[in-house]
């Protein structure tokens, strides 16, 4: 019995000493680590390490300074976009504007943290912001009438028939940073880069206006209808050729032109980005009655909401399997953009885990902190 009791004891002593590897399981299966950020997956994994017993002082000690040191750097990068944010002062002639600057930045450097993809980091922190607004313009303020103004000054790039004040000021916004991506001169095969850029930018507000004019229409579309156009404006198209564009030195030519043929990778992250977002839609959304992934495959197939949403998840999880098969390969770009790509992806598993952590600030507030604010202890 004495026996019976010591074992006991020292089987609740090991387990105590466990607590730190039931943290790390239940973490595995709430995000398993190939979907999360691997920033946000590589600090969880540091205060891990640090509670096992076998593990290497000099390792753990480089592992907390390496984090903390890319913190710092990318704690400067938020400064410079959160001061371009402020000089903009956009809310001054749209009232409808968000303030999303951390949660935005958030996503960029979940792209891509690597310290060569600074620049890449401020550009798409720009792009998702001025893409948001726009995107808002589309969804709940602008008429139908001005919006399809909107669309056609930016396809002629002449902004003299708008209609509205604000419009003018969103269209200024588009075009500064247009600019911001590069003027489109120096050597050929640059301006070819930017202008891809550009081009799938004004593809993105050409289907937000197709949305805009299915809102208004009332009438759902047919789920493959609603997709063709909705993976364009899921803006996975868009997003990679900007990261490409702050990283010269690994992406010319050659990676844009692989890009223009909508490899599976682009695809699959496409497809997986847009329906998370549809099955995690702003409640208002789906009340207003917007087209979603889900509501479209309901009407089409006649199912149930449940049953819908089964579907959708059983689609994502292929989505994952063509980006596993796809990045696994030697791959015709380097590997860094392929896992920029990639990391769009998990960037979306990360904002929408809960809710929308774009909409909702405060669901992002936490990994916000530890990516930008606190430092890991070192001793
Ligand atoms: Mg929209």
């Amino acid at each position: 019995m004495k026996q019976l009791l010591l074992q006991g004891h020292s089987w609740s002593l090991w387990l105590c000493n466990q607590a730190h590897l039931a943290k790390h399981i239940n973490d595995a299966l709430s995000m398993p680590f190939h979907r999360g950020l691997p920033r946000v997956e590589a600090r969880k994994f540091i205060y891990f390490y640090e509670e096992e017993e076998s593990h290497n002082e000099t390792l753990l000690k480089f592992a907390k300074l390496d984090y903390n040191r890319v913190q710092l750097l990318h704690k400067q990068e938020l400064g410079v976009v959160s001061r371009w944010w402020k000089e903009l002062d956009l809310a001054k002639g749209l009232p409808y504007v968000r303030d999303r600057i951390a949660e935005g930045f958030f996503q960029s450097a979940g792209v891509q943290f690597e310290p060569d993809f600074a620049l890449s980091r401020i550009l798409l922190t720009k792009c998702i912001q001025i893409l948001a607004l726009v995107d808002d313009t589309y969804d709940s303020y602008g008429t139908l009438q001005e919006l399809q103004c909107f669309t056609d000054a930016l396809e002629r790039g002449n902004s003299d028939q708008l209609p509205a004040d604000y419009l003018k000021i969103l269209y200024k916004a588009v075009l500064d940073f247009f600019e911001e991506l590069g003027d489109g001169e120096g050597n050929e095969g640059r301006s070819y880069c930017i202008n891809y850029t550009k081009e799938r930018y004004k593809e993105v507000v050409r289907s937000y206006l197709v949305e805009a004019q299915w809102f208004y229409d009332g009438h759902l579309r047919p789920f493959n209808e609603y997709m063709h156009n909705a993976l364009i404006s899921s803006c996975f198209s868009l997003l990679p050729p900007v990261v490409f564009l702050g990283v010269e030195k690994l992406a010319g030519v050659k990676e844009f032109k692989w890009l223009e043929t909508n490899p599976k990778l682009v695809e699959a992250s496409k497809f997986f980005g847009r329906l998370l977002n549809d099955m995690v839609a702003r409640k208002d959304e789906e009340k207003e009655g917007h087209c979603l992934a889900g509501n479209c495959y309901m009407k089409e197939y006649g199912v149930s909401k449940e049953k819908a949403m089964e579907e959708l998840r059983k689609m994502c999880d292929n989505a994952w399997k063509d980006m596993n098969e796809e990045s696994m390969r030697p791959t015709a770009v380097p590997m860094p953009l392929i896992t920029s790509i990639v990391n769009l992806a998990r960037m979306m598993e990360v904002v929408f885990q809960y809710d929308d952590g774009y909409t909702i600030a405060s669901s992002l507030k936490d990994h916000v902190t530890l990516m930008f604010v606190e430092p890991i202890p070192e001793d």
